[in-house]
């Protein structure tokens, strides 16, 4: 099989021809038809994250030291299935859920996998989608993706889930008749607008640095687009929530971004922090009680949440994000165009 892996942090990718594995016991092997490039992708592949303050988190801290191959957003076709594996049959077209834990602990029987102490994600620990073939550990990840495009399912696994989750955060009835503030009209911010609508939400907010990310926002029926790098950014926030946000999501995770997103919010706020641009904040502790705020990460989401989201999907309401298809041996083109910032909604590899 072959795969264009990370082998030096932030080089080209490199083109790797290994014999193709057989599934093993409950294993299920997929020939990929689209997988999708997130933004994560890029901070794998640049090898660091910022923690602000001067330090750095190493990838290889994370337990991930090259070669490695990265796509954790993935549609396959099940090619062969290990002697064990139940569930899946030959032919197969699924989405796959690649937020994988031990499958032992008490977070991953409770459900929570993407949770798990000792995560085998795909694409991030396992190898993933920036490859011909998957090796999937059991059928049970296979999700089915109803009438979408293989490229247009793909991104569900990744942006698609992480936004659901990030949005069940929030009461449903908050989300019905409040604004949400979107910070970051990329892939994920994007496909929030999509599944807020689908969802029945009052609608979003939306503030983004680059003007063709606010134009794609607007299009995809953002109630307002705000540069949030203007000097008055806050205050267009404030007045298009009538006073002040009860629900901000912060797509980008950076200072800037953390410092307006909590400066946003109203009494009884909640900011959920998603991206992970990297920096830190300061918050004046006794605002926190005064004005009853919440901060809350979010992290990707569970197996059923993406089958509830491919449920909704199905349904025909979640608009589709834009897309740009890209062939496998493009996706080092691929990483640069979304670091350039060139990428409006998602960049799809496909074999
Ligand atoms: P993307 O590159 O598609 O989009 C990023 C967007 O943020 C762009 O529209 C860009 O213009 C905008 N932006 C950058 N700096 C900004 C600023 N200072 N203020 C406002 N907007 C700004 O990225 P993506 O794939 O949507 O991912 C976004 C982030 O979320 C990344 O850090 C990624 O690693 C992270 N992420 C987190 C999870 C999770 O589970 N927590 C899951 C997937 C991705």
């Amino acid at each position: 099989m072959r795969s264009y892996d990370v082998a030096r942090f932030g080089a080209p990718l490199q083109l790797f021809e290994r014999p193709t594995p057989k599934p093993a016991g409950t294993e299920v092997l997929v020939r990929t038809l689209a997988a999708g490039v997130c933004h994560s992708d890029l901070h794998l592949w640049e090898g660091e994250y910022d923690l602000g303050g001067g330090k750095k988190l190493h990838v290889k801290d994370r337990g991930i030291t090259p070669p490695f191959t990265m796509g954790h957003e993935i549609v396959g076709e099940v090619v062969a299935l290990g002697p064990e594996a139940e569930g899946a049959r030959v032919g197969d077209r699924r989405l796959i859920h690649p937020w994988i834990g031990c499958g032992t602990c008490a977070v991953c029987r409770g459900g929570d996998e993407h949770l798990c102490a000792s995560p085998r994600f795909l694409g991030v620990q396992k190898p993933g989608g920036y490859s011909d073939h998957v090796l999937v550990p059991h059928a049970r990840y296979l999700v089915e993706y109803g009438t979408l495009s293989p490229e247009q399912a793909a991104p569900f696994a990744c942006s698609g889930v992480t936004a659901y989750s990030a949005l069940n955060k929030f009461a449903p009835g908050l989300l019905k008749s409040e604004p949400v503030v979107v910070i970051g009209a990329g892939g994920l911010g994007l496909m929030a607008l999509s599944i807020l609508k689908a969802m029945g939400g009052a609608g979003a907010v939306v503030a983004d640095i680059d003007p063709k990310k606010r134009e794609a926002a607007k299009q995809a029926g953002a109630l307002a687009a705000v540069d949030s790098a203007a000097p008055d950014a806050l205050k267009q926030i404030q007045s298009a929530t009538a006073g002040g946000a009860h629900a901000v999501i912060d797509f980008v995770g950076s200072s800037a971004t953390a410092r307006l997103g909590t400066d946003a919010l109203a009494k009884g706020g909640k900011y959920v922090i998603v991206g992970l641009f990297g920096g830190d904040l300061t918050l004046s502790l006794p605002m926190i009680p005064w004005r009853a705020l919440s901060v809350q990460g979010s992290y990707t989401g569970n197996l059923r949440e993406l089958k509830e989201l491919m449920a909704l999907a199905a349904t025909g309401r979640v608009p589709p994000v834009p897309l740009t298809r890209h062939s496998l041996h493009e996706a080092s083109a691929a990483l640069e165009q979304l670091k350039a910032g060139r990428v409006i909604g998602r960049a799809v590899l496909v074999p």
